[in-house]
């Protein structure tokens, strides 16, 4: 189809930046006059969270299909406020949800797959003059039911329609001026990072920094969306998200990030070498379980002791899979530790310096922090570390890489 928009951006508003009337009444200050847009906003913040705790107040098992239906609400919302404040300025905009944008998605509730995004409506309603406000977060599946995301999934919705309708740019805007080179929340002394590559930020995304969803990232660069992260509250440029080409620079180590939201589980004595711990990431694999970080922790007497991680919400599934399975194997014991933490260092340099291990470990080593495992890809290492630990070992780093220049050794 030949694109009608050439100029187009598409603008997404997070949470807090529509978390009250001043909010989406500053937010539609920032849309007037602003040429051909489409905007996508999220829930107040808080809703979805007051949502969800509705659902489970009723039932600890609520039905996925309900759970969609009723989180759909929350950016409904804030989609039809932010219209009728425009539209109260004589602004001409029209909310459409996820269905009327005509988002479709496979049908895996509170996990769903954009499938494709059929733009005809959202192009009628630019053609007319009007700013479209999508909901972010949903959309629509093939039996008509909405289905949403996974959490923080409105900057999916948000690059996605970007793609989808050729905009020009797709502009975030958050509580934050940009991306950081560590939660700036935690750290004080983080720094605002002008750019970022794709695959730096999609490791971060992924490591838990939730400025962006990881998807959207990927979506970014797979669509070639020019991408900006910028703060709906303070004027500035913000950060953008480049292909690695177009930095002229490659810091060894660009941020520091870390989630607190996995599982250890440790199997003790496992009899029957490779063969046994075969069978039980098999077993976990065909049940659904993500497994993250493995390590073996020990071999004697024919015997392998080996931990790995998967996120809290698989905690409780992988543990019977892993407890029956000893059971049959006879392991002597399965040990379970959400007392966790993964610290990540992410920087494409890494690709051409060494020593970043040896530096993470002198760090570690003076603060007196324990790790208990380790996985590195090419741009990044992550380490296991205690709870009790993490911000100290985010600070601790983010100093080390990000601030001082060289670490003492
Ligand atoms: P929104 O509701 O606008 O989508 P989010 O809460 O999802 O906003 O994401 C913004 C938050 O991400 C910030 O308030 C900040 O605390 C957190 N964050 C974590 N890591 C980073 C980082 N490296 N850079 C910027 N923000 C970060
Ligand atoms: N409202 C949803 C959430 O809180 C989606 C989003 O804000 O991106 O997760
Ligand atoms: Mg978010």
């Amino acid at each position: 189809m030949q694109n009608s928009t050439p100029v187009l951006i598409v603008k997404k508003f997070g949470g807090t930046s529509v978390g009250s009337i001043e909010r989406i009444k500053h937010v539609a200050s920032l849309l007037q006059g602003k040429g051909k847009l489409c905007v996508v906003v999220s829930a107040m913040a808080g809703e979805t969270d007051r949502l969800l705790k509705l659902a489970s107040s009723v039932t600890s098992d609520p039905e996925p299909r309900e759970v969609d239906a009723l989180l759909g609400t929350g950016e409904q919302v804030t989609a039809s406020l932010l219209a009728m404040e425009l539209i109260s300025r004589g602004v001409k905009a029209r909310s459409f949800d996820g269905s009327q944008a005509r988002i479709s998605t496979d049908g895996i509730h509170r996990h769903a797959k954009i499938t494709g995004i059929d733009t005809s409506e959202l192009l009628a309603s630019i053609d007319r003059g009007e700013i479209p406000i999508v909901t972010g977060f949903q959309g629509v599946d093939t039996k008509g039911d909405t289905t949403t995301l996974g959490r923080g999934g409105s900057d999916i919705s948000a690059v996605a329609l970007a793609a989808a309708l050729k905009a020009k740019e797709c502009h975030i805007y958050t509580d934050v001026e940009g991306v950081y080179s560590t939660d700036p929340r935690i750290v004080p002394n983080a720094r605002l990072l002008p750019r970022i590559s794709h695959e730096e930020m999609l490791e971060l995304a992924s490591l838990g920094a939730k400025v962006l969803h990881p998807r959207s990232v990927y979506f970014a660069m797979a669509y070639k969306v020019p991408l900006v992260v910028r703060s709906t509250f303070v004027e500035g440029e913000g950060t953008w998200i480049v292909p690695e080409e177009e930095l002229m620079e490659k810091p060894i180590v660009s941020g520091i990030t870390y989630r607190t939201d996995e599982t250890k589980i440790r199997i003790a004595k496992v009899p029957g070498g490779i063969e046994s711990i075969k069978r039980i990431f098999v077993t976990l694999a065909e049940r659904g379980i993500f497994v993250d970080m493995i390590s073996q922790t020990g071999s004697s007497e024919g015997k392998t002791s080996i931990s790995f991680t998967v996120l809290d919400e698989q905690g409780k599934d992988a543990l019977k899979i892993v407890e029956d399975a000893c059971r049959e194997l006879k392991a002597s014991e399965v040990a379970v530790d959400t007392d966790i933490a993964k610290v990540s260092v992410v920087g494409v340099g890494m690709r051409y310096h060494t020593g970043v291990a040896a530096d993470l470990f002198t760090v570690l080593a003076r603060e007196g922090i324990e790790v208990s495992m380790i996985s590195t890809s090419e741009i990044k290492v992550s380490i296991l570390v205690p709870r009790k630990y993490c911000e100290l070992a985010v600070r601790a780093l983010h100093d080390a890489f990000l601030v001082e220049v060289s670490v003492e050794k």
